[in-house]
């Protein structure tokens, strides 16, 4: 035998068998590992230690110190009982839904250890080809004696006298005397008293590992650590002000709660353990974003701007109209960072309509004043058509020259159009990615601006400066996200907000409707009233990856469908993302010259198209759409003064999804609040897509859940990031965050 070195943190998984975890060979460790890697914030099977084990938590707890007896059990008690087998077996059960497909039921007859009422009853379904196989695999490990942990909410069986729990899969009992997956022989009799008799965790399955051998393995694993290797990783006067348990009594707290734990607190992540750990991975985080903010701030533009009376007098000349308070706050805070020497780095969060537009351009103009060219980048190119053509008519009477640089344009026109941008005839160009990956080269580029940064992620911003542009950057979004949480998901961004509307805006009415021929018909006199009216309607249709060709079909198809069937007196026109960039531009400015009273489109108008007399919005399979997406969707009408229409069609308005999250649709026309939902229902990670936002993945924290504890660490972390200077502790947290190879990744743009 090898000689063990003591456990730690930093032990491999793979190493762990040289320790005295019983029944845990190279073969347990290596699967260990295998299961562990994937959510260990991608790390390799050879790498993962201890401390990601520890880092597996559990889904909830369980309170085994008094398992209830059967005595004590009454119809509807959610308990676990402590029990040992009589009698199991399957027998078939007719199926009502199906004749051909046969029901089991498998049944175990238990008594508890002290025998005190009348065995129970702990019982499930069977169905499928394998049933029989499956049933006798049960008879055999179920055999009468066979201890076992039941835990679930018991209800009174009139019929037998007696007390049932209805398991929904077998792996819910937790067998006390036979071990679950390896097939080997007993359990550790010293085992057995960590599954009860105490607060258990309960995990999610891990690979082949369920939940009762992993309780063992992190048991032992506890038990083989001494609190001296643990790091404490915060220093103790922040533990102190924010009354934060030691990092060793955490780690073995989250996964075994003591006797006088309120459980509760550990179902809402809230226990001292939970909070200790929650924070301590937030506070590098925000510690990582300071260093990172810090830097900026360091460095130094080249020059900065000059925005005097003068200039701003000539800006407010070509306006189109009155800003509004919230458009004249953000102009200021943009103002005033691109006067400063650090480069700007802000994000500019407005709800869809709430007029980012007219802001970018005045900031584009302040950089052209002092000039500099600017370039206004975009996710699509109808959109980098219409800002293009839009900032052309703001700046028809000023000096300066304006163009569309996209990946559709002719050679020889690019070329011209790259000489020209380079010769610093062009002062602001307007495009698509085409900006930064064909790498244009500028002559004297000061400010870029991001449009509808949620299409985007941040890789391209950290593109821009890699390309040496290290120039004001600004970012606008109709995403709105609660500022804390932008600021993480935003990387190092200032964050301003426009929290007003301007003025004349009737709200949209949302309404859900079925796609059935009733409410068809309704939908169709809407339309047909509206466009009486002179006005126009988008109707969008959802264009899914996997079935991409499906659903061109399908809008097609219905495209051809209103225009010959349903609205043959209106002109119809269709618009999708596989048409040649000539047929979508020419699509789009029918519509927009009201040439096309009907546009039936995919998402590819989500973004920022303006065409004010449209006022009808018709989705089309609603329920596919996330709840950002329907609002980015709905906010293309309801930009005239007159009232305006959202049609939700979904298939079944009867489902949960039409139900719930149509129902949010429905009830409010208030980005924020529709964002918050949004981040309930599918959580950070899913709406800003993980990756390709930057956003940094969590081990314990939930960016929705922990936002308070958010707020906190980052107070701690400027706190320690401005103490640098003077304290040789904060020092080394810096240099520590620096190193920390997560930062980096964190910290992207
Ligand atoms: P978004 O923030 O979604 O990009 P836009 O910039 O496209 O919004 O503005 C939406 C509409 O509101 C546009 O038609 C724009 O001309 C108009 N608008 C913006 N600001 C004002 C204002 N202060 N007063 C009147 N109309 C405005
Ligand atoms: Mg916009």
């Amino acid at each position: 035998m090898s000689n063990r070195a003591p456990l730690s943190l930093n032990t491999r998984i793979l190493a762990l068998p040289d320790s005295r975890i019983p029944r845990f060979g190279p073969q347990s460790a290596r699967k260990l590992a295998l299961a562990l890697a994937p959510v260990s914030l991608g790390k390799d099977i050879t790498s993962v230690s201890v401390e990601d084990l520890l880092n597996y938590l559990p889904a909830r707890y369980e309170d085994r110190s008094s398992m209830v007896e059967i005595r004590h059990l009454y119809h509807g008690l959610e308990a676990s009982l402590d029990l040992t087998v009589r009698i199991s077996g399957g027998y078939q059960v007719r199926n009502r839904r199906s004749f051909r497909q046969r029901l089991y039921k498998f049944e175990i007859s238990a008594i508890d250890q002290q025998r005190t009422g009348r065995p129970v009853v702990v019982w499930w379904f069977i169905s499928g080809a394998r049933a029989h196989e499956i049933i006798t695999y049960y008879s055999k490990r179920l055999v009468p004696g066979t201890r076992f942990v039941a835990f679930g909410t018991w209800e009174n069986d009139p019929q037998r006298g007696t007390y049932s729990l209805r398991l929904n899969k077998p792996d819910e009992l937790e067998l006390v005397a036979v071990d679950d997956e390896e097939n080997e022989a007993e359990t550790d009799p010293t085992l057995a008293a960590i599954h009860v008799g105490r607060r258990v965790p309960i995990y999610r399955k891990l690979g082949d590992f369920r939940t009762k051998r992993l309780r063992e393995i992190v048991h032992q694993s506890l038990g083989l650590i001494s609190d001296q290797v643990i790091d404490e990783t915060l220093p103790a006067d922040l533990r102190s002000r924010q009354k934060l348990i030691a990092r060793g009594d955490a780690l073995r707290y989250i996964h075994f709660p003591a006797e006088d734990a309120p459980l509760d607190e550990y179902h809402n992540a809230r226990s001292p353990a939970h909070r200790r750990l929650i924070f301590e991975e937030l506070f590098w985080l925000a510690l990582g974003l300071s260093v990172k903010r810090g830097k900026r701030i360091r460095e130094s533009k080249g020059a900065a701007l000059k925005i005097d009376d003068a200039i701003k007098k000539r800006i407010k000349s070509v306006l189109p109209f009155k800003l509004t308070e919230a458009q004249r706050r953000v102009v200021k805070e943009i103002f005033r960072d691109m006067k400063s020497d650090a480069p700007m780095n802000r994000l500019l969060q407005g709800d869809v309509g709430s007029g980012k537009t007219i802001v970018a351009v005045i900031a584009m103009l302040a950089a052209m004043e002092n000039d500099h060219q600017t370039a206004l980048m975009v996710p699509t190119e109808i959109l980098a058509e219409q800002h293009a053509s839009n900032i052309k008519r703001i700046l028809a009477s000023s000096p300066y020259r304006v163009e569309l640089l996209t990946g559709s344009l002719k050679t020889a026109d690019k070329k011209r159009l790259r000489a020209a941008i380079a010769a610093g005839e062009i002062h602001a160009v307007v495009g698509t990615h085409a900006l930064i990956q064909e790498s244009v080269a500028f002559k004297q580029l000061g400010l870029v601006v991001i449009d509808e940064q949620h299409r985007f992620g941040v890789m391209q911003r950290a593109e821009l400066r890699a390309r040496g542009m290290n120039t004001d950057v600004l970012v606008m979004t109709a995403t709105p996200i609660p500022r804390s949480l932008a600021m993480t998901v935003y990387g190092d961004l200032d964050v301003s907000i426009i929290d007003e509307m301007p003025p004349g805006r009737t709200p949209i009415v949302t309404k859900v409707f079925a796609d059935n021929a009733t409410d068809r018909k309704e939908v169709k006199q809407l339309l047909a009233r509206e466009m009486r009216a002179g006005r126009q309607v988008y109707v969008v249709y959802p264009l899914v990856e996997e079935s991409e060709k499906m659903d061109l079909r399908d809008a097609t198809r219905r495209y051809e469908y209103l225009r010959d069937k349903v609205f043959p007196g209106f002109s119809v026109g269709l618009l999708h993302g596989r048409m040649k960039p000539e047929e979508k531009e020419e699509a789009m400015h029918r519509f927009v010259k009201n040439e096309i009273q009907i546009l039936v489109s995919t998402t590819v108008i989500e973004v920022g198209v303006d065409v004010p007399n449209a006022s009808v919005m018709v989705i089309e399979h609603a329920e596919r759409f996330g709840l950002s997406q329907l609002h980015q969707l709905r906010g293309r009408v309801g930009r005239g003064a007159q009232q305006s229409y959202c049609v939700l069609l979904a298939a079944d308005k009867q489902t949960e999804v039409a139900r719930e999250r149509l129902g949010i649709m429905e009830e409010t026309n208030d980005g924020f609040k529709i964002a918050e939902k949004d981040l309930e229902i599918r959580g950070p990670g899913e709406i800003m897509g993980t990756r390709q936002a930057g956003l940094p993945e969590f081990r314990i924290a939930n960016l929705v859940r922990d936002l308070e504890i958010l707020q906190a660490a980052r107070k701690e972390a400027d706190y320690y990031f401005n103490l640098a200077n003077k304290s040789p502790e904060a020092a080394r947290m810096i240099e520590r965050v620096q190193n920390d190879v997560r930062m980096k990744l964190a910290a992207v743009g």
